[in-house]
């Protein structure tokens, strides 16, 4: 049955009750005015018939007492008015008798009624007066009295019934009045129970179809609607329970190809043999693999954190390069071995070099962190051996090379006999060579010293003045014979640094050698301090040749040299400046256009400031 269908039997116990008490209504009214009909008729009409007859007979006999005042004329007039109405009358009530007694009086009026009209004719026949009025007394007056007696009796009785049906009528109608009443809130009573009752059993599904629908919204996907029957809600639950199906079986699809795609990337991050750490926007580690497990210890279970195990050099390096990947500044790369970080494991120590890269979400945001730590135990041992090799080679250059500069030096004076001019140009060229040697040599050595961690920085408040001028003084020289202005800017009242004057001097002077050495004639090179808001800002800006950008970001990497550009080096002057710069807690960078000219700038706490963090120099060994 359609729900309509249904809606609709659900309302016919109260259409049915509202039948009911209609037909009991029509009835009782019907029943009432046919009581009332029945006293109009039975009695209403006797009484009235009685009334006009003493009416006629009161008539008839004021004009039989004309007749005996000698008006016989208008008597005999008033007598045929009458005589007949009132035969009229008489018939009525001999058709009307209802009452008991009634007939009885009825006859006795007709008895009454003869005799009177008998006694009227001998009446109109007396010839004299006196024989009229005598006729009159002894004849007329009394069978007029009779009649009026017995129509008085009549009219007593039907009034008498009258007033009797009126108070049966009256008790019956507050009779009916209380059925009424009583059958009125029964009906309603029981028809609105039924239909609320029948409403209530059609629209149940209704109520067991959203109880479903509420269960899978919370996420039970096994919720189904169970609802019998051919209607339009069942019909629906049908559809829901089918939804519902689809629902449960993507469901489990979709979670078996989630899980099967979760297990391959893991599979796969665990197939590296380096740890790698998966963080979360938060900070949070969401995955690792197993080799972070086995080498750092790093466990997603257990409490204390992830990181609570992991060995505290090793947890500083993650933190610090999680922080700069999710800190927005792209992904981390190492700038050299040294950065790699020392891990203890079972097959002995392993050196870990980290890297970072974001994990980017649909909206092109970091959502993540992956740090990659890299086994580079064989390739720092390398290194190392490579640095050691390096410094032991420059150490044994060094006294070779005195001797052989002194030896020049010796030749060129004029000490070890007479030179000739010729002798004397290729002494020169000798002399410079040796020079060129020995900053090489030296820069090695330092170069080494900061990589074993040998150069300790005397950090004190230095005047930003005294470093510049110190600096620029050794470039004078060289700047006047190249063409070069050379000119220093400082913001006035800058505070003091904090630096080791002598390694600082040593960055400044590096770049400013390179900026005299890269800038050609007639150009200009600008040393400049200022503040740069917590921080002393130094500048070392030149208009000449400019670094092409794909050479710009290899720049401050170690025996690094722009293909084919006149150099002074070895390609360590800028490697050795950006490591005396980060130990002093502070960044370094350049910006530079071929053929405008490059500047390069390094930042360093003011006096005051605390340097954060300020990196040992060299590896921790
Ligand atoms: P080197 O001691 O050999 O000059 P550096 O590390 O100081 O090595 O410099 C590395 C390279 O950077 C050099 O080969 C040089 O070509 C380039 N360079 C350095 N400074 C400048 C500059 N101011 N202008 C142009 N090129 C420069």
């Amino acid at each position: 049955m359609k729900l309509r269908d249904k809606l609709l039997w659900a309302q016919i116990p109260l259409a049915l009750a509202l039948l009911l008490l209609g037909v009991l209504g029509v009835n009782t009214l019907g029943r009432l005015g046919r009581a009332g009909q029945e006293i109009l008729a039975d009695n209403y009409r006797s009484v009235l018939a009685m009334q006009r007859i003493i009416e006629h007979l009161e008539r008839l006999d004021s004009a039989s007492l004309f007749i005996v005042a000698g008006e016989r004329q208008r008597g005999l007039e008033q007598v045929n008015a009458h005589v007949q109405p009132l035969e009229m009358e008489l018939k009525v009530q001999e058709g009307n008798i209802t009452e008991p007694g009634e007939g009885e009086a009825t006859r006795r009026l007709r008895e009454a009624w003869k005799r009177y009209r008998s006694g009227f004719e001998s009446f109109l026949a007396m010839d004299s007066s006196e024989r009229a009025r005598a006729a009159y007394f002894d004849t007329l007056a009394p069978e007029f009295q009779e009649a009026k007696a017995a129509t008085q009796e009549i009219l007593a009785l039907n009034q008498d019934a009258m007033v009797r049906k009126s108070d049966a009528l009256q008790r019956q109608s507050r009779r009916v009045n209380t059925l009424m009443v009583t059958a009125v809130v029964v009906a309603l009573v029981g028809g609105l129970l039924a239909s609320a009752s029948l409403t209530q059993r059609t629209l149940r599904p209704v109520s067991v179809l959203s109880q479903a629908v509420q269960r899978l919204g919370q996420g039970d996907l096994a919720a189904r609607a169970v609802v019998e029957g051919r209607d339009e809600i069942a019909q629906l639950a049908r559809d829901f329970n089918a939804m519902a199906e689809a629902l449960q079986r993507y469901r489990q699809s979709s979670l078996g190809e989630l899980l099967q795609a979760q297990s391959s990337s893991q599979a796969a991050i665990d197939s590296l043999p380096d740890p790698v750490v998966v963080f979360g926007v938060d900070g949070g580690v969401l995955n690792v693999n197993r080799a972070a497990e086995e080498v750092l210890r790093l466990s997603l279970e257990g409490g204390g954190g992830p990181l609570g195990q992991v060995a505290p050099e090793v947890r500083e390096v993650l933190e610090r390069v999680r922080a700069h990947v999710l800190g927005g500044k792209g992904p981390y790369l190492p700038r050299g071995y040294e950065e790699a970080v020392r891990a203890e494991s079972a097959e002995g120590d392993r050196w870990l070099l980290p890297r970072g890269s974001p994990v980017y979400g649909e909206g092109g945001g970091v959502v993540g962190a992956t740090v990659l730590l890299q086994d580079v135990t064989r390739l720092r041992r390398f290194d190392e051996l490579k640095n050691d090799l390096v410094a032991t080679v420059a150490h044994e250059f060094r006294t070779p090379l005195t001797s052989l500069r002194m030896a020049i030096h010796l030749c060129v004076e004029g000490v070890a006999g007479p030179i000739t001019e010729k002798q004397a140009d290729l002494l020169y060229a000798a002399r410079e060579d040796c020079e060129r040697l020995q900053g090489i040599v030296d820069d090695l050595l330092d170069l080494s010293k900061l990589q074993a961690g040998r150069m300790v920085l005397e950090v004190r408040p230095v005047s930003s003045e005294a470093v510049l001028e110190a600096a620029l003084a050794p470039h004078r020289v060289a700047a006047d014979e190249r063409g070069v202005r050379l000119s220093s800017e400082l913001e006035p009242g800058l505070e003091q640094v904090e630096a080791d004057p002598e390694r600082l001097q040593l960055v400044l002077s590096n770049l400013v050698a390179n900026a005299v050495r890269h800038t050609s004639h007639g150009g200009d090179v600008k040393v400049s301090a200022r503040r740069d808001g917590e921080r002393v800002r130094f500048e070392v800006a030149d208009t000449g040749e400019g670094i092409a950008p794909e050479h710009q970001h290899r720049i401050f990497e170690k025996f690094y040299r722009v293909p084919g550009a006149s150099t002074g080096g070895a390609g360590l002057g800028l490697s050795i400046a950006q490591e005396i710069v980060q130990a002093h807690g502070g960044e370094m960078g350049l910006a530079s256009e071929p053929g405008l000219g490059s500047t390069f700038w390094f930042t360093l706490p003011q006096e005051g400031e605390q340097a954060r963090e300020r990196p040992e120099i060299g590896p921790a060994t």
